[in-house]
């Protein structure tokens, strides 16, 4: 039957990645703008700003502004870098680091209408991006996901910047793109199911499928090449798969089940991993709330090992297992992106999966220990 949803795809303008690319910045920002404004962490600007700068000299366009200050993505920061910005009578922001330095420059280039280039220093996220904002309190906990009007005019991913910053960003990187080569494919079949306004393109789709089979093919070759620092074309592939291919088509949207599971396991003491590790292990736990084959299953799973992502809950951290039902019931909050799934998910589902999950992992490490006897 046709559905009459429109196919909406929200994208960056324009997509540069490869070694010794912050070099030509300048000539990227003086097309957009001549009065350029900075926003970063400290540790990503004394990294790439002497460059950044210089490529800008070059180009005839000096920086008007830096805040280098960036610690969380909150609303106060978010006002500040556009007071700042506006002051400095700014035409162009760049958002060099990680998510939230550039989520803070996004959001507040996108309130002021400015175009926002993002320039990565690390791959533990693909929020370069992203049409959307992380937005966190003071205290770091999450408020809400600020959905933006656009994506980034230009990401700009310099792969020697990235693929050799210390290797478990590239791992986290890795367990959080995992999970769009299942979440999108939920999702898109969720919006096709509600109808009748928004649809995913095929092509989004697509290219996420993409990305899991790049992860899978070269991604433990892409986790040495970053730990010997030599560059690769896995290494160039993966980091392509987690910055461009991993969020594709789907601006901000587009999570499902692993993420909700993220945000359901994050609530439990003791949980000690970072994000793009807990979406990995969700991700598993979303293949089990979907029946998916086992030998399906078994493969992530196997693949996760190798490249050092958590499969079981031990592997999470010291937690507290009497809190998971309530991690679970968590997970299925109607607000969250589990209601992005094609079909009605209980608590008692994700916990039945989660056991599943770690239970399955429990037998693959014993078969792992025969076969080595
Ligand atoms: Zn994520």
């Amino acid at each position: 039957m046709l559905n009459k949803g429109l196919r909406r795809v929200v994208m960056p303008s324009m997509y540069v990645q490869g070694a010794g690319a912050i070099d030509d910045i300048g000539t990227y920002s003086s097309a957009l703008g001549d009065k350029p404004f900075a926003v970063a962490g400290k540790t990503a600007f004394s990294t790439i700003g002497p460059r950044l700068e210089a490529s800008l000299s070059r180009a005839g366009s000096n920086l008007v502004g830096v805040n280098d200050s960036i610690k969380e993505c909150t609303f106060g920061m978010i006002e500040s870098v556009k007071a700042e910005s506006l002051d400095a009578g700014a035409d162009v922001i760049l958002g060099c680091g990680g998510g939230k330095a550039v989520d803070t420059a996004k959001a507040a280039a996108d309130e002021l209408g400015l175009p926002v280039i993002t320039v990565p220093t690390q791959c533990a996220t693909n929020a370069d991006q992203m049409a959307d904002a992380v937005v966190f309190n003071e205290d770091h906990e999450f408020v809400e996901d600020h959905y933006l009007s656009r994506a980034p005019a230009l990401v700009l991913v310099d792969t020697e910047v990235v693929g050799f910053a210390p290797v478990e960003f590239l791992v986290q990187g890795m367990g959080d793109a995992l999970a769009s080569g299942f979440e999108k494919p939920a999702y898109a079949r969720a919006l096709a199911a509600k109808g009748p306004d928004n649809l995913a393109s095929s092509a989004a789709v697509e290219v996420n499928l993409r990305c899991l089979s790049v992860l899978l093919e070269h991604g433990a070759s892409a986790k040495q090449a970053s730990q010997t620092t030599v560059m690769s074309e896995s290494l160039e592939l993966v980091i392509e798969a987690v910055k461009l291919m991993s969020g594709f088509g789907f601006g901000g949207g587009g999570c499902a089940a692993a993420h909700a599971i993220h945000n359901g396991l994050t609530s439990v003491p003791g949980v000690s991993r970072k994000h793009g590790e807990i979406v990995a292990f969700g991700t598993m736990v979303q293949m089990m709330l979907e029946e998916r084959p086992a030998s399906e299953i078994e493969q992530i799973m196997q693949w996760c090992m190798e490249i050092g992502l958590p499969t079981s809950l031990d592997e999470l951290g010291d937690i507290d297992r009497s809190r998971l039902p309530l991690a679970a019931k968590k997970a299925c909050d109607p607000e969250d992106t589990m209601s992005n799934m094609p079909f009605e998910v209980t608590p008692e589902m994700v916990l039945e999966s989660i056991r599943g999950v770690d239970s399955l992992s429990e037998s693959l490490v014993r078969t792992r220990a025969t076969s080595l006897r």
